[in-house]
């Protein structure tokens, strides 16, 4: 007798669970997704336990009639796709039937389903993926599917488990996350009783995400609007050998109006971005949806990245909400199990479509920081919280080992203007009792500079700081002959001299570098520097790049090279540090990124090489002219590095302090 058995449906559905069913979040995903594809318009997900006792989702979609609800639990059961050509382009979340035999396989499941077209419903239980029972039962129209015991029946899965507190999270980032995506829709989502997130119908993406995150985070959010981009694709090919006849019927209907249609693919994004002041230090913070899928993706994950290239650090990543749709034929989502990847068919063209939009967004914006730059978003109440910042933040109380025996800041508790450290003038003050009405106002009185005239009426002061009126400031003097304090408008700014200059010559780099001829000096004598055996390799690969960045220099016997001329405004004595770094830095570049990634880090270089160091004293003329020249570039926001450049302490924000408003 061979020894090949064809496994039991039992074990195959355990197997496929173990696909599908990570972890509590994934069931609810599984259910979610069948709700929505169920034409639900109210979810009410409850959940015990961080879901590992119950898990429960109730909608008032579709429903199912009786017959499909027994078989919803057969493998590969689906409504929702019939031929293989399907699968070519499927515009329902779900389409493997896998989920629901694969979550009873591995839980006590019960579901309790009333068709509209049916007078009565069903309850079916299953566990462990036994059918229990399958019996009539008098229900609303929609389903309820509830799971019990998650893994009773597999420990080794239930070992893996996070605490209840990281596996609600998970639930809840989900749940936010796909009503942020419907924001016609009602979701509930309630833990051992209490009310994590209730959202109601709205017409606008913008007030879903007001509803979940709050105003504050609104707030450092850029909306990204809508746009379109059409891809035209090229004629079907045809072989050589086709008759004239295929040959004449293809290029009629390329002509026709419908040939165009076919041909023609719209692609179009919506959603959010953070300011890229906003840091984050992972990508928990970003979520993709396309055609109404939440899915990862390398491929948009890197988009982002390259649209905040030379506007943020490198190990940060930004907040961002996106929203992919197009034809269900551009994509592939039958990629993997749980179905949170998919491939494009046009990555490239996708690829660039959202790099361009974010980056050009962002450059339009130009937001300046308010002051101080808070080092991480204030925590907010659960129910409004980013679900991804409520993981890290579980995440890193679970690090930082019972931070709640710490006493915690006295609340309501008037600040004294000392405790600077703790101010956080982005937000609200802790209510202060009213001052009395002044009756003497001594300051008025007094011969203080007004460099900008009388405060602005009431509705300007609520105008974000835009690093547009960085033309319009007044530079008052220096603090530490590093920063310069100015006054404008919209209130008090502080740049960072180096930075600001940085971001002027990083710009004008560029643009010379693009027309051919960045501006050099002649070294009076040429500088000799000693390169090791791997930065040969690299000169050799990389010697015409470095001219083309405004170096000037020849090999000078084995491993030494003599540098004739070098960028403008390198000091001598920085001319070697600046070869060995543009080295370096090609060595780590190149291997992975473009010709054109490559000339933005060496001009990032040169330019802070060049800029003017802090600890500089400027007189007003070189000010005045920093600050316009800041104003003229197209990122005046941040360095090439991703620092900031400018601080702004708002006319509000300084109202508010000295308790006038
Ligand atoms: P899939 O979603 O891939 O089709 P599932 O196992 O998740 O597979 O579900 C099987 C079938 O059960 C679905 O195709 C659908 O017809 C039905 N179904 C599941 N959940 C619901 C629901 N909440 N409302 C209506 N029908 C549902
Ligand atoms: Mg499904």
């Amino acid at each position: 007798m061979g020894r090949i058995r064809v496994l039991s449906d039992n074990v195959a559905n355990q197997i496929a669970a173990g696909e599908v069913v990570e972890r509590p979040a994934s069931v609810v995903k599984e259910l979610l997704e069948n709700s929505l594809d169920a034409g639900a318009a109210d979810i009410r997900i409850e959940a015990e336990s961080g879901g590992r006792r119950l898990i429960r989702i109730a909608d008032d979609g579709c429903g199912m009639l009786r017959d499909d609800a027994m078989l919803a639990f057969e493998r590969h059961a689906t409504s929702k796709l019939h031929d293989v050509e399907d699968l070519l382009s499927i515009a329902t979340l779900g389409f493997r039937g896998e989920a629901l035999p694969s979550i009873a396989a591995v839980s006590r499941l019960v579901l309790e389903t009333r068709a509209r077209e049916e007078d009565t419903g069903t309850r079916v239980e299953v566990a462990g993926g036994k059918m229990l029972k399958c019996e009539e039962a008098a229900l609303a129209q929609g389903t309820v599917v509830t799971v019990r015991d998650l893994f009773f029946n597999v420990p080794a899965r239930k070992k893996f488990l996070r605490t209840e507190q990281t596996e609600l999270a998970h639930i809840a980032s989900l749940a936010t996350h796909y009503s942020l995506a419907h924001p016609d829709k009602t979701f509930r989502l309630a833990h051992g009783g209490n009310e994590l997130l209730h959202v109601t119908p709205v017409a606008e993406l913008r007030d879903r995400v007001y509803q979940v995150f709050g105003g504050q985070v609104l707030e450092e959010l850029v909306d990204l609007g809508v746009q379109e981009r059409e891809l035209r694709l090229p004629p079907p090919y045809l072989p050589p050998s086709a008759t004239a006849a295929a040959q004449m019927a293809a290029a009629q209907e390329e002509e026709g109006a419908e040939g165009e249609e076919a041909n023609l693919r719209v692609f179009c994004l919506r959603g959010f971005v953070s300011r890229p002041q906003v840091q984050k230090t992972n990508r928990n913070s970003i979520f993709l949806f396309v055609n109404g899928r939440l899915i990862r993706d390398k491929l948009l994950l890197h988009a982002i990245s390259s649209a905040y290239h030379n506007l943020m650090p490198p190990a940060c990543y930004p907040f961002a909400l996106l929203f992919l749709d197009c034809d269900a034929r551009e994509i592939d989502v039958n990629v993997h199990p749980s179905k949170t990847e998919i491939r494009f068919r046009h990555g490239t063209f996708v690829h660039d479509l959202v790099r361009d939009t974010i980056r050009e967004t962002l450059i339009e914006s130009r937001p300046a920081p308010a002051f101080p730059m808070p080092a991480s978003p204030p925590p907010q109440p659960a129910a409004q919280l980013p679900y991804s910042e409520f993981t890290q933040q579980l995440e890193n109380e679970r690090l930082a080992e019972a931070p709640s025996q710490l006493p915690p800041p006295p609340p309501n508790e008037e600040l004294p203007v000392m405790t600077l450290r703790r101010l956080d003038f982005g937000r609200p003050l802790p209510q202060a009792p009213a001052p009395p009405a002044p009756e003497v106002r001594p300051l008025t009185s007094l011969p203080v500079p007004d460099t900008h005239g009388a405060f602005p009426a009431g509705a300007s002061l609520d105008e974000p700081g835009t690093l547009a009126s960085l033309r319009d400031l007044r530079p008052l003097g220096q603090l530490h002959e590093s920063f310069i304090i100015a006054a404008g408008r919209d209130g008090l700014w502080i740049i960072d001299q180096h930075v600001a200059h940085e971001r002027i010559l990083f710009e004008q780099i560029l643009g010379q570098s693009a027309a051919g001829r960045v501006e050099m000096q002649q070294l009076l004598m040429p500088i000799l520097v000693e390169l090791s055996p791997a930065q040969q390799v690299e000169y050799s690969r990389i010697a015409g790049e470095l001219n083309h960045a405004g170096f000037e220099t020849e090999p000078f016997g084995t491993r030494t090279i003599a540098v004739k001329a070098a960028p403008a405004g390198i000091a001598a004595g920085d001319i070697e540090r600046l070869v060995f770094e543009v080295l370096e830095i090609s060595e780590k570049e190149l291997r992975r990124v473009s010709l054109d990634d490559l000339r933005r880090a060496i001009a990032a270089s040169v330019a802070c090489r060049a800029a003017i160091k802090i600890n500089t004293r400027l007189d007003q003329s070189k000010m005045e002219w920093l600050l316009a020249a800041l104003g003229e570039t197209d990122c005046p926001m941040s360095c090439p590095h991703g620092r900031p450049v400018a601080l702004r302490y708002s006319t509000r924000d300084i109202l508010r302090g000295f308790h006038r408003i």
